[in-house]
């Protein structure tokens, strides 16, 4: 059997042409459309026009043509009949979330997910919607299983967990949530390309595209793939949430992130390339990596086993320095002295991005939910970038290590 190939599948996708012919989409910025004759308004008021069936558009919180296309280029990227985007991935997931359950209905979620995501599911929800989170360990079958009730509607993980990279088995957890008539949520931020969860039994992906989609670390914005039905019901006038709470993207947003898909798989292989090298080094130094892609990552066979052949195992790597005051010493060698990175959250740049996980992105968690999530004090999240050569970058990292007293000084021939 042939292995689907994002790539191959965008680049099908982008060989039709623009209105005027050119090998780009044009902006449409327009918030309103006209119609030839009176009877299509309604026609479109009733679902039957859109630009899915009959090519008609309304207004622009409900589709964009410019929008649009962004959307289908991500489902063709994700192998989805559908997609559409929305403006940040934090809307992405709240709009699917809150289109699959209703006050009552229960979802069952990883608890290593993105702060956010959790401060969602754990604070928000519940008193404002009685919909109710557990929360489990992904990566422990029994344990995921026994958490669905009655009225479990959604499994929600993320493919590589932030930010300890546990990798979610897809292939059993979508048996797991089928089974029991619940649908497969995955957030798939930290690696697309590296894994496409459709293909692997997911029912929806969401994805924020601020991170390594976009690439440039200059957009908020996300995405929604999954069946053509379920992204039409999220337009929906009466019921749609991404249509009714309005998470908009800008037309000139979704051209310009539009015109970074292509050289993505480049992006993603030298990323993943360059946390490989770095990893592997750093734990030949017995320096306390976590990465997927060595063979002492808990789900190292996991993740050889779901991952696409060509893009790696993604670009984010994590280094325990053991306590917090350790590690803001070795992120700010790192950036003022070695200009090795920068001290700040997300990932997906150009350059390297590092943040001390309890302290920033993780905060929303109490002190039980880190130590339960195992999110140690020192644990710094790298997303690794591609600029400047490996060597040099290697000996920036090799300095500051040294500088905290992780690595000796004397080994330092590599
Ligand atoms: C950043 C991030 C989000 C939120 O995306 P925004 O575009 O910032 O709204 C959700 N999930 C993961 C895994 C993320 O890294």
């Amino acid at each position: 059997m042939k292995s689907f190939d994002p790539i191959e599948s965008l680049a099908n996708m982008r060989h039709e042409f623009g209105e005027h012919g050119g090998v780009n989409m044009s902006i449409e910025t327009s918030t309103t459309y006209t119609v030839m004759d009176p009877e299509t308004m309604p026609a479109i008021f009733q679902g039957h026009r859109g630009p899915t069936d009959g090519g008609c558009y309304l207004y622009g919180r409900h589709f964009n043509p410019t929008v649009y296309v962004l959307g289908r280029q991500l489902a063709a990227l994700e192998g989805a009949e559908a997609g559409y985007c929305t403006a940040s991935g934090m809307s992405a997931i709240s709009s699917t979330l809150l289109q699959l359950v209703s006050a009552g209905d229960h979802i069952v979620s990883a608890n290593t997910i993105y702060g956010g995501t959790f401060a969602l599911l754990k604070d928000y929800l519940p008193p404002r919607f009685g919909i109710k989170t557990t929360f489990v360990d992904m990566t422990n079958t029994a344990e995921v299983e026994q958490a669905f009730e009655n009225g479990t509607k959604v499994l929600f993980v993320e493919t590589q967990a932030n930010p300890l990279l546990a990798i979610a088995d897809i292939p059993k957890l979508a048996d797991i949530a089928h089974a029991r008539g619940a649908t497969l949520v995955v957030d798939n931020t930290f690696c697309p390309l590296v894994v496409s969860p459709l293909q692997l039994g997911a029912d929806i992906v969401v994805n924020s595209l601020t991170k390594f989609i976009n690439g440039a670390s200059d957009y908020i914005a996300g995405a929604i793939c999954g069946s053509t039905d379920f992204i039409t019901s999220l337009m929906d006038i009466h019921q749609g949430s991404v249509m009714l709470l309005g998470p908009t993207m800008d037309p000139q947003a979704a051209y310009a992130i539009s015109m970074r898909l292509p050289h993505l798989g480049l992006r993603m292989v030298e990323h993943s390339r360059r946390a490989q090298v770095f990893a592997q080094r750093l734990s030949e130094l017995s320096v306390p990596v976590i990465y997927p892609g060595i063979a002492d990552h808990p789900q190292h066979d996991v993740m050889k086993r779901i991952m696409n052949p060509d893009y790696g195992f993604g670009g984010v790597l994590c280094i325990d320095l053991g306590n917090l005051q350790r590690a803001n010493k070795f992120m700010e060698t790192l950036q003022n002295k070695d200009k090795f990175g920068f001290m700040a959250v997300s990932l997906g740049y150009f350059d390297t991005l590092m943040s001390c996980s309890a302290v920033s992105t993780s905060s929303e968690l109490s002190p039980e939910d880190l130590e339960a999530a195992g999110i140690k004090p020192g644990l710094v999240r790298m997303s690794i970038g591609y600029t400047g050569s490996v060597e040099q970058r290697w000996q920036q990292l090799r300095d500051a290590l040294q500088a905290v007293n992780m690595i000796e000084c004397q080994s330092a021939i590599m």
